[in-house]
């Protein structure tokens, strides 16, 4: 009914509710005529809302339970049951209102999002500061907020520091300090210090604006319950109606009944098996933990990706900002081709300074401390999970894995390959720099594990996931150390974007459903052949926020514990209320073909199980999760299919 504002609807069933009182004691005054009049108004009121929502269904060629209620409703009145009519009626209408207040819950969640979204900017121009409409402040301007402003758009602190509220986008409840160089979001709250900033996004590129349309996209995104349910719905509902005809004609013609209490009957059947409670309680259900992790700082992007991750039996991990923070150190430059380690750095940090990846933010960093002048490259080429190609300074840089910067399979220089050994001994991630095809050097970096890291490995197993998988671009050594410090037993390296996805594909064949997590361009082919990918929201990319049907919107992996524990509650709630419904279904049918039951009866009886399917999905909107149990991780089965 979202046509009809929703006190409206309120409003209809109250006058509902008030003619039916009015009938009632008119009829018990012998004023029938006048009792009439009042049912009439009660019909009005209690079916305007049914007949356009059954209407609008019917121009689309479907028919849905509004008609079904419509009709027993006509059919009460035909048979003079006026009061039994007008209460059907009335308790619909209640439960619709119900509903409606019920699921704007959720809506209001998206709205409260909205609300986040400031409209103007003070940017800094040549005129001085200006107050412009966010839309029209490009990117790479400065914008300037006051204590206490809303930030209007995504940017880098150039100048200032202050405390940040980011709790409307990550969830964090405690305020981070913003200083130079940090990354501050659309929509959080800068606290006491007066911040500027260089804008990174359009304003409707904004990491807020991207949640404001994944979670309007999960409401509209079906989960497979909701899909089968649909399916279903048309045949039963036909098969609703013709029961109930023939009920009504079968029983005078073979039974010899009289036809007004056969007409009594079936239309009790019509109300009874009324799918109601069936339609609502996976939506009700899906949409409330939707909006519960939402607050929590997890956007799921749609029921479909609740469900999905309910049922997954292994989660496998990207390694370098997914487990470690992706805040790489340069710890090692090493020339092994009699250059300096200035120039070397130098080259390469000018070849990695378009690139968004991880390590070349630690390279970058590295030339910047060194105090080495980095000039942009004239051409710049990013080959994901290999490293990147540039041209600096007339020559072609290429810096990365051995296979990309040594042509078409060529050994590695002696010294170097010894250096790259040694760093990868260390546990470091060692990229080769090579320019116009000559190796000049390695240059090692040091990740650290994040500290959660292991916590929630060992809570996603005690919520019985079978297996933990670590899946990297990285070398062997880095990678096994990683996993060692996590108790991660399942281990693939140096694989390509590709053979990540390979790797997701054997381990689904084997096991079931596979979540997979990462952050990086290299990872969004396997976060799509996942059966569930999930990205991180913080330091992740475009291209895996776009790719993932989970996205964790603060850096923190027991954000994943909690969006598992709540999608697998949330999947034993819509199981429960789907068998609940069908039950109650089941047993009205029964009572009304065997035993007689009452029109009115079965009304109140129906209604509940809606009201009360509803009101159990509703209660995953204050779900939080339970102390997880100190038990021992289960053993890990071993892996077939894996190096
Ligand atoms: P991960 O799977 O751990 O996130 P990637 O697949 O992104 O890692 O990268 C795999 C490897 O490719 C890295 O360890 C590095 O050797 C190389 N590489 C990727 N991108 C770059 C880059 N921008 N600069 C240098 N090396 C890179
Ligand atoms: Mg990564």
């Amino acid at each position: 009914m979202p046509s009809l504002r929703r006190h409206h609807l309120a409003v209809l069933t109250a006058g509902t509710l008030a003619f039916l009182a009015v009938g009632v004691l008119l009829v018990r005054a012998g004023q029938d005529a006048a009792a009439y009049a009042a049912y009439t108004l009660a019909y009005a009121c209690g079916g305007y809302a049914a007949t356009r929502a059954a209407w609008g269904a019917l121009r689309a060629g479907r028919i849905d339970v509004n008609l079904l209620m419509l009709l027993a409703a006509a059919g009460a009145a035909a048979l003079g049951a006026w009061d039994e009519g007008a209460v059907l009626l009335f308790l619909f209408s209640l439960s619709n209102t119900l509903e409606y207040y019920a699921m704007a819950r959720t809506r209001r969640a998206i709205e409260a999002l909205m609300a986040l979204r400031p409209e103007r900017a003070l940017a800094r121009r040549a005129a001085g500061e200006v107050t412009v409409a966010v839309e029209d402040v490009a990117v790479g301007e400065t914008i300037v907020v006051r204590p206490g402003e809303r930030i209007p758009l995504d940017g880098r602190v150039t100048a200032g520091v202050s405390d940040v509220d980011q709790a409307p986008i990550t969830g964090e409840s405690v305020p981070v300090t913003r200083t130079p160089g940090d990354v501050v979001f659309a929509g959080t709250i800068n606290g006491g210090g007066l911040l500027e900033i260089e804008v990174t996004r359009p304003a409707g590129e904004t990491t807020l604006a991207r949640i404001i349309r994944m979670v309007a996209e999960a409401q509209s995104q079906r989960a497979p319950t909701q899909r089968l349910i649909d399916r279903v719905g048309q045949p039963y509902a036909l098969g609703v109606i013709a029961a109930s005809g023939a009920l009504a004609a079968g029983l005078p013609l073979l039974a010899g009944w009289p036809l007004p209490d056969a007409l009594y009957r079936a239309i009790t059947l019509l109300v009874v098996a009324s799918p109601c409670a069936l339609v609502i309680s996976t939506p009700a259900s899906l949409l409330s933990a939707i909006a519960n992790a939402a607050r929590a700082g997890v956007l799921f992007k749609g029921g479909a990706a609740l469900e999905a991750l309910a049922g997954v039996r292994t989660v496998v991990f990207d390694k370098t900002g997914t487990l470690t923070r992706g805040v790489l150190v340069a710890t090692d430059v090493v020339p092994t081709d009699g250059g300096s380690p200035q120039t070397l750095l130098a080259l390469a940090a000018a070849a990695e300074l378009r690139s968004e990846h991880h390590l070349a933010e630690g390279i970058v960093a590295a030339a910047q401390a060194w105090g080495l002048a980095v000039e942009p490259p004239a051409t710049f080429q990013a080959v994901p999970g290999q490293g990147v190609i540039a041209q600096v300074a007339g020559a072609e840089v290429r810096v990365g894995v051995p296979e990309l910067v040594t042509d078409a399979g060529a050994a590695l220089p002696e010294p170097a390959r010894r250096t790259l050994e040694r760093l990868e001994a260390a546990g470091r991630t060692a990229v080769v720099v090579a320019a116009s095809g000559r190796v000049l050097g390695v240059i090692g970096l040091a990740d650290v594990v994040r500290p959660e890291a292991a916590e929630a490995v060992a809570a996603l197993r005690r919520l019985g996931v079978a297996r933990v998988g670590l899946v990297t671009g990285d070398n062997e050594r880095t990678a096994a150390a990683v996993a060692a410090a996590l108790a991660i037993t399942h281990v693939e390296a140096r694989l390509q974007p590709e053979e990540k996805v390979a790797a997701i594909r054997r381990l689904r064949a084997a096991d079931g459903a596979v979540a997979m997590v990462g952050d990086g361009v290299n990872d969004a082919p396997a976060l799509a052949a996942a059966d569930v990918g999930v990205a991180m929201g913080g330091g992740g990319t475009d291209a895996a926020l776009e790719t993932a049907d989970v996205v964790l919107m603060r850096d923190d992996l027991r954000r994943l514990v909690y969006a598992l524990a709540l999608a697998r509650r949330a999947r034993a709630v819509v199981v429960q209320n789907l068998a609940f419904a069908a039950a109650v279904i089941a047993a009205l049918v029964v009572a009304t073909l065997a035993a007689g039951l009452r029109l009115s009866a079965g009304v109140v009886g129906h209604e509940m199980s809606t009201v009360i399917v509803v009101a159990n999905g509703l209660r995953l909107l204050r779900w939080r999760p339970p102390e997880a149990p100190a038990v021992a991780p289960p053993e890990e089965k071993p892996a077939p299919a894996l190096k």
